[in-house]
C-alpha cells in the first residue's frame, strides 16, 4: 500500500521516516486511491495518509532491550495502553526548582515535579511528571550542576499524553540514584563522550524552561528553518500577523452548548442538561469557528480560532458574527476583511504535540493576543481554547471539518481570567470535535492505578487543507 505525505509533510517527515526501515505505524488514515494516483501496479487500492493523531514509530528489530524491559527513551511506545509500566536509565538535564501543588481530575490538590531526561537514542528529552513524596527529596537530589551530568534510573514509570509525549511516575515507582548494570554503565560512557552536545541541549533546555529577558517577536520564515532536533516542546515564540486573506466561507456559526460548546438544537433562552458535558443548566449560544492563515509576511500558517478569538478579532459579538454568516451579509464581512488585513494582532506558536511523539515540527498556535480598539492595554485571551496547525494535512474532502465541530468550553467566560494560557483549559469535550487541538499544554493528570487513563482523548483531527487547490480532489503528491 502506499503511504501519501501532503504539503509541509513532505519536509516535515524527512528526518522522521527512513528508506529501508520498519515503522509501526498507528492512527493512519486509509482511503481508497484512485487508479490514476497508483504508483506501484501490485499495491492495494487504497493509500495511507497522516493525520496530527498518528503515531510513527521505529521498530528495532535487532533490539533486546524489550527482553529486559529497559527501554530507550525513542523505543517507549507512543501508541499503548498507558497501563504498562517501564523502567528508564537517562542523563538528567533538569529539574524543577521546586515541587508545585496541582488540581487533579478529581479536584484533589497533588504535588508534581517536572524532571527531563536524555539518552543515546533520541534528541528529543523526555519530561517526567514527578508525583506526591517522590516529587521531593529525590528529586532534589538530581538537580544539575550546569555542565555536569549524571545518570539516574526510575523504576515503574507510565507513558503519558502530557505535552505530547512524557512519563509520569505511578505508585510504584522507585529513583535508583546510583544505577549500576549494563545499561547504566553503558549510558554513563556515552555520557562522558558526550559532554559537549549534552551542554548544548542543557542550554538550550534552560533557555526554554527559564526564559531571560523580554519575549521577543520572531518570523514565520525562521520558524520554518528550524528542524525537529534542534526544536524542543517546551518553546515558545512570540509573532506579529495578520490576516491578508479571510474567507467568508470558513465563518462557520452555530448554535452550541453555552457550558462546552457542543452543537445544540434546543431553542435560545431555554436551559438543560448537555448530553456532551453533563452539566446542568447549559443555554444555546452562537458559537463561531473560523479558520483562516496569519501572515507576518516571511510566511504564514493556518490557524481555527474560536468564539472569543473570533469575537476579539472582529470586533463583533459571537451573535452578530452569527446574523452576519446567516442573512450572507458579505458587505458587513467586507469591512471584517478589511479589519483582518490592517490589524495586526500577537500570537504566541510552538510546536505541536507531534514533536514529542513522533519527532517532526509543526508550529501551532498557543495564544492570542488582540489589542482593544479602543486603545486600553492588549486583552490576553485566557479562557478560550485556541488550536492551529500549520497547513499540512491533505485535500481530501472528507477531511474538511465538519460543521459540528465546537470546542468553546469556556466561550462565555470571556477573558475572565487573563493569566491562563489559551490551551489549559482543555476538557473532554474535545474528544466530540472535529478540529485538531494541540495537546502539549493539557494539564497534568495525576495517575492513580489505572485512573490515568480517562485522559481526554484530544487530538481528533480532520483539518482542511491550507487551501483549497481547484483541480486537486484528493491531491497526491507529484
Ligand atoms: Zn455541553
Amino acid at each position: 500500500m502506499c503511504g501519501a505525505l501532503f504539503y509541509d509533510q513532505v519536509v516535515v517527515y524527512e528526518d522522521a521516516i527512513k528508506h529501508n526501515k520498519i515503522y509501526e505505524i498507528t492512527n493512519a488514515r486509509i482511503t481508497p486511491l484512485k487508479p490514476e494516483y497508483k504508483t506501484n501496479e501490485s499495491g492495494l487500492d487504497y493509500q495511507m495518509t497522516f493525520n496530527n493523531r498518528t503515531i510513527v514509530q521505529l521498530v528495532d528489530i535487532d533490539d533486546d532491550s524489550a527482553v529486559i524491559n529497559y527501554h530507550p527513551i525513542s523505543h517507549l511506545p507512543r501508541a499503548t495502553d498507558y497501563s504498562e509500566m517501564f523502567d528508564n536509565v537517562g542523563i538528567v538535564l533538569f529539574v524543577e526548582e521546586h515541587s508545585r501543588q496541582v488540581k487533579t481530575s478529581k479536584n484533589k490538590e497533588a504535588t508534581v515535579r517536572e524532571i527531563v531526561l536524555i539518552d543515546h537514542s533520541t534528541t528529543q528529552p523526555l519530561s517526567i511528571s514527578v508525583w506526591d513524596e517522590l516529587a521531593e527529596d529525590d528529586c532534589t537530589m538530581l538537580i544539575p550542576t550546569p555542565g555536569k551530568f549524571r545518570t539516574v534510573r526510575l523504576i515503574a514509570l507510565r507513558v503519558s499524553k502530557h505535552k505530547g509525549f512524557s512519563m509520569t511516575t505511578s505508585t510504584s515507582t522507585v529513583f535508583i540514584h546510583s544505577p549500576t548494570g549494563e545499561n547504566a554503565e553503558s549510558l554513563a560512557s556515552w555520557m562522558t563522550n558526550h559532554q559537549t552536545a549534552l551542554t548544548q541541549l542543557q542550554a538550550r533546555l534552560f533557555s526554554v524552561k527559564l526564559p531571560l529577558g523580554a519575549e521577543r517577536t520572531n518570523k514565520i520564515s525562521a520558524l520554518r528553518s528550524k528542524k525537529a532536533k534542534t526544536a524542543l516542546q517546551d518553546e515558545r515564540h512570540w509573532l506579529d500577523v495578520t490576516i491578508p486573506n479571510a474567507e467568508f466561507h470558513k465563518i462557520n456559526a452555530y448554535m452550541g452548548c453555552s457550558k462546552c460548546g457542543k452543537r445544540s438544537s434546543i431553542p435560545p433562552g431555554r436551559t438543560y442538561t448537555c448530553d456532551t458535558c453533563s452539566e446542568p443548566d447549559c443555554t444555546s449560544v452562537p458559537k463561531v469557528t473560523f479558520t483562516f492563515e496569519i501572515s507576518d509576511g516571511t510566511g504564514s500558517l493556518l490557524f481555527t480560532a474560536f468564539t472569543t478569538t473570533n469575537e476579539n478579532l472582529f470586533r463583533m459579538s459571537a451573535a452578530d458574527i452569527f446574523q452576519m454568516k446567516h442573512t450572507d451579509d458579505e458587505q458587513t464581512f467586507t469591512a471584517v476583511q478589511e479589519l483582518l488585513h490592517l490589524n495586526s494582532f500577537r500570537v504566541q506558536v510552538g510546536p505541536a504535540a507531534a514533536l514529542s511523539i513522533n519527532n517532526i515540527l509543526q508550529w501551532v498556535v498557543k495564544q492570542v493576543v488582540i489589542d482593544g480598539d479602543d486603545g486600553n492595554a492588549s486583552k490576553k485571551e485566557a479562557t478560550e481554547k485556541v488550536s492551529a496547525q500549520t497547513e499540512t494535512v491533505n485535500t481530501s474532502k472528507e477531511l474538511q471539518p465538519k460543521s459540528d465541530s465546537s470546542l468553546n468550553h469556556h466561550a462565555g467566560n470571556k477573558l475572565a481570567n487573563p493569566t491562563v494560557p489559551a490551551t489549559e483549559a482543555v476538557t473532554n469535550d474535545l474528544a466530540a470535535s472535529n478540529v485538531f487541538v494541540d495537546t502539549t499544554n493539557l494539564a497534568e493528570t495525576k495517575p492513580s492505578g489505572n485512573a490515568d487513563m480517562d485522559l481526554p482523548l484530544a487530538q481528533l483531527t480532520k483539518k482542511k487543507a491550507k487551501k483549497d487547490k481547484a483541480g486537486s480532489p484528493s491531491a497526491h503528491p507529484s
